[in-house]
C-alpha cells in the first residue's frame, strides 16, 4: 500500500476522499472528530503544494440533493480549523482548474449523486470516471467509509495512481493489533443504536474474544432470546433468532448481558432501575443499569486488550450516561490496549470529557472498524493494493 509520502505532489490535483460525516445540531458541527482526523493529511498535502479536492459524504440523503445534508457546515469548521477559508464547489470542474497550488476545495455531499451508493458497477464506474477527471491522484483518508464499495472509495481508486492518508494509515495499523498476536484477555463491548450493522459480527468475535459484554440497544435481542421482558426497547425481532444462536454458540460466561437497566416510557423521563428481563411493558430500556455497569467494569478491568464500538445507553441525555462513562472510566484505569471505534462512541467518550489521548487508540470508523478486526477484505483497502 503507498502512501502520501511516496507521491512527490506538488502541482498535483489530488482527490481526497476524507470521511467528514460528522453529527450536526441545528446546522453546526456537534463533534468534529472526524474533520481533526483528516486534518494531518491535507494540511501535508496543501503544504507541499499540491491542489486539493476534499470529498466526502453527510448522512443519507437517498441519493438526490438535500439542503439538509449539505457539507456547508463542514466546509466552514475544516476552514476555522485550517485557518483558512474552505469553498464548497457548486462547479467542481471549473473549481478545481481555478485552484492554485497549496490551495484545497470541498465537493458537495457525494451521496447526492445516486450513483455513488449504487449497486450498479456501470453506474457507479460513470461516477467514478467524473470524479477521476478532477485529480491526477486519489487519497484514500476516509477509513470510515473504507468498507463501503462506492464509488468515491472504490471504483475511482481504480482509475487513478492512489495512495493511503495518513488516517487509514494510523487505523490499520491500530486495529491490526487486533487480528493477530493479540494479548489476552482480549475483551469486545459492544452497544449502540445500529444492531442491525454491527449484528453479524458477534458470530465471528465469538471466534476471537474471551469476552463479550453487550449493552446499548444491541442487548435487547440477547435479553429477548432469553426469554427476557424487553417492553418497548428499540429490538428489531428478527434478529432474536440469530441472538439466541449466538448465545448457543458461545462459551458459558462468555457473552455478558445487562442485568438491570435503566427504563423509562419516554427519553423525556427520569428513568428507573429495573431487571433487564422484566421491562415494564410500556417503558424502554435506555441504558445499562448500575449493577451492569460495575459488572462490565470488572470485566474490562482484568482485560489486556479491549475493542469497544457502541455506547452503552442514550448518553446524549445526562440520565442515559451513565453506563457509557462507568465503562470509559474502566477502560482508562484498566491497562490494556483498547481501540474506541464508531462515531457516537468517540464523540461519547469526548462528550464526557475524556479526552482521545486516554485511550489506546480512537478510531473514526464503526463499521470499518468492525469489519477489518474480523479480518474481512475492505472495497476501499483492497483497491489501494491494486497497481
Ligand atoms: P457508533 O456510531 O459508535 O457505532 P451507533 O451509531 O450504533 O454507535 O449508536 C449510537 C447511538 O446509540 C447513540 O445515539 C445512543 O443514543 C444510542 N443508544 C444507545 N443505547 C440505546 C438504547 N438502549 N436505546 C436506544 N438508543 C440507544
Ligand atoms: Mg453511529
Amino acid at each position: 500500500m503507498k502512501t502520501i509520502d511516496d507521491f512527490e505532489v506538488a502541482g498535483l490535483r489530488v482527490l481526497v476522499r476524507a470521511d467528514l460525516n460528522v453529527p450536526l445540531d441545528g446546522g453546526r458541527v456537534a463533534d468534529d472528530g472526524r474533520i481533526r482526523a483528516s486534518l494531518p493529511t491535507l494540511t501535508a498535502l496543501t503544504t507541499r503544494g499540491a491542489r486539493v479536492i476534499v470529498c466526502a459524504h453527510l448522512g443519507r440523503p437517498g441519493g438526490k440533493p438535500d439542503p439538509r445534508y449539505s457539507l456547508a457546515p463542514v466546509a466552514a469548521r475544516l476552514g476555522e480549523l485550517l485557518g483558512d477559508r474552505v469553498d464548497l464547489a457548486t462547479d467542481p470542474a471549473a473549481a478545481v482548474a481555478a485552484l492554485r497550488p497549496g490551495g484545497l476545495v470541498m465537493l458537495e455531499n457525494l451521496r447526492f449523486n445516486a450513483a455513488e451508493t449504487s449497486q450498479d458497477d456501470v453506474q457507479r464506474g460513470l461516477f467514478a470516471d467524473q470524479l477521476a477527471e478532477l485529480a491526477d491522484l486519489y487519497v484514500a483518508d476516509g477509513f470510515g467509509a473504507v468498507h463501503r464499495k462506492h464509488a468515491s472509495v472504490y471504483d475511482v481508486a481504480l482509475r487513478l495512481p492512489h495512495a493511503a492518508g495518513y488516517l487509514v494509515q494510523a487505523e490499520v495499523a491500530a486495529l491490526s493489533r487486533l487480528t493477530a498476536d493479540i494479548r489476552r484477555p482480549y475483551v469486545v463491548v459492544l452497544g449502540g443504536a445500529k444492531v442491525a450493522d454491527k449484528f453479524d459480527a458477534i458470530g465471528s468475535l465469538i471466534t476471537t474474544a474471551d469476552r463479550i459484554l453487550i449493552g446499548g440497544a444491541m442487548a435487547f435481542p440477547f435479553l429477548a432470546a432469553r426469554g427476557g421482558k424487553v417492553g418497548t426497547s428499540l429490538l428489531e425481532a428478527d434478529q432474536v433468532d440469530a441472538a439466541g444462536s449466538y448465545l448457543d454458540r458461545a462459551a458459558p460466561g462468555q457473552i455478558e448481558l445487562p442485568s438491570d437497566v435503566i427504563a423509562a416510557a419516554q427519553r423525556a423521563a427520569p428513568g428507573q432501575v429495573v431487571a433487564a428481563d422484566a421491562i415494564p411493558a410500556d417503558q424502554m430500556g435506555l441504558d445499562i443499569g448500575p449493577e451492569s455497569a460495575a459488572r462490565f467494569a470488572a470485566s474490562i478491568a482484568g482485560a489486556r486488550t479491549i475493542f469497544w464500538n457502541g455506547p452503552m445507553g442514550v448518553f446524549e441525555l445526562a440520565p442515559y450516561a451513565g453506563g457509557t462513562q462507568a465503562v470509559a472510566q474502566a477502560i482508562i484505569g484498566s491497562d490494556a490496549f483498547t481501540v474506541v471505534g464508531g462515531g457516537d462512541t468517540g464523540a461519547a467518550i469526548r462528550a464526557l470529557g475524556f479526552p482521545d489521548a486516554r485511550f489506546g487508540y480512537v478510531s473514526t470508523g464503526g463499521g470499518a472498524s468492525l469489519e477489518l478486526i474480523q479480518g474481512k477484505t475492505l472495497p476501499g483497502l483492497a483497491a489501494l493494493e491494486e497497481s
